[in-house]
């Protein structure tokens, strides 16, 4: 992709508001594929493999972990982009680094860390996801962290309470304003309700959690299925669900694509600050919307509070509650490392280790420090 056919509302790499430590810029790379580079070689992105989103680790390998789940948002993030001239290696940074800071066990284990944080400033997955990349990855001779551009770091904040965002400066201001990130990173954001909804169905199924028949009540389903068994009418179940599923992405991303463009046309931005105070750009519409919302509903009701999903995370809630606490009563169990950070700031050090940890390494690290007979 050359950045000379970038929309004018694009983030152009040449006018990025860049880095916190100043760099030489990058010989024969664009500012926004280095911090892709630089996030594609950190630990906390190989990690990405042994973390869930729905399901433990363990229970299967055919289920997506945070790293497959971040590949597909690249992947979407990137066509939409595309299409639209906005900047494909910027959408690709955010999407590949938005999952960074997220816990082991998925949102059981953030909500349990949340939980233990409380009295300490609290446990947000988005804020941690920053903090990986401004300042836990130890990887340069001159800077903690990644120092990726302003772009792709206010991309990676997603949400973020104002108590928080009053103290991040720059990347925080925009929640205190009530304004709008770059379009790339309302298109990462889209790109990642897409995935996770798409995949979650396909792992819902596949694991037996959900039945095809119960999926017949979410009309963006049925509609795509309905075609598929019209056009081909013997084929197999399996087939037909991925065939479905493929069509439901490609339906999201042509509403999305189309929506956006007319609410672009009509909003007219002159550059990226101009659509940083505009009303949101990117969008589904309005029925593509409510058909989204729907199927969220759904997977809320029936996959996240199905008993088999509830037993994992409740699980997964008791395995971090009590590292957190174990560690918090007694850090001289923490590796020599993470002891030094505990020396300045014992709960966040504490909260940064556990939330480093894959699931298996957590669930191991609770039998070393819980298990009478190892
Ligand atoms: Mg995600």
């Amino acid at each position: 992709m050359s950045e000379t056919t970038l929309a004018p509302y694009a983030a152009h790499s040449d006018q990025s508001r860049g880095r916190r430590h100043l760099e030489s810029d990058p010989v024969s790379r664009t500012q926004f594929q280095r911090d892709r580079d630089r996030i594609v070689h950190s630990t906390a992105f190989r990690r990405l493999e042994y973390k869930t989103q729905v399901f433990v680790n363990h229970e299967g390998d055919l289920f997506r972990t945070r790293l497959t789940h971040s590949l597909e948002v690249a992947q979407i993030g990137r066509a939409v982009a595309c299409s639209l001239n906005l900047n494909e290696d910027l959408v690709e940074a955010i999407a590949l680094a938005h999952d960074l800071g997220h816990t082991p066990f998925g949102h059981a284990g953030q909500d349990a860390l949340h939980e233990c944080m409380k009295p300490y400033g609290g446990f947000e997955h988005n804020l941690q996801s920053l903090r990986v990349v401004d300042d836990l990855e130890e990887r340069y001779a001159a800077f903690d962290g990644l120092n990726l551009t302003f772009e792709t770091r206010e991309g990676i904040l997603k949400h973020c309470s104002a108590k928080n965002a009053r103290k991040l400066g720059d990347v925080g201001e925009r929640f205190l304003l009530k304004r709008q990130p770059s379009m790339e990173a309302q298109i990462a954001n889209l790109a990642d309700e897409i995935a996770y909804n798409n995949h979650d169905i396909d792992d819902g199924l596949r694991s037996g959690l959900l039945q095809l028949a119960q999926l017949e009540r979410v009309p963006l389903f049925e509609r795509h299925a309905a075609t598929v068994r019209t056009e081909h009418p013997a084929i197999a179940e399996r087939r037909m669900i991925n065939e479905t599923i493929r069509r439901m992405i490609n339906a999201l991303v042509v509403d999305l694509t189309a929506e956006s463009r007319r609410r672009t046309a009509e909003a007219a931005p002159v550059d990226i600050d101009a659509v940083r105070t505009a009303a949101p750009l990117a969008a589904f519409s309005a029925a593509m919307r409510r058909e989204a919302d729907d199927l969220k509903s759904f997977l809320h009701d029936n996959l996240y509070r199905h008993y088999r999903v509830m037993r994992m995370s409740t699980k997964a809630r008791r395995i971090v509650a009590d590292l957190f606490t174990a560690f918090l009563d007694e850090p001289r169990l923490l590796p020599l490392d993470h002891q030094k950070r505990a020396a300045v700031d014992a709960p966040r050090a504490i909260a940064d280790y556990v939330a480093g940890m894959t699931d298996r390494y957590a669930i191991k690290e609770h039998e070393r420090l819980f298990a009478i007979r190892g």
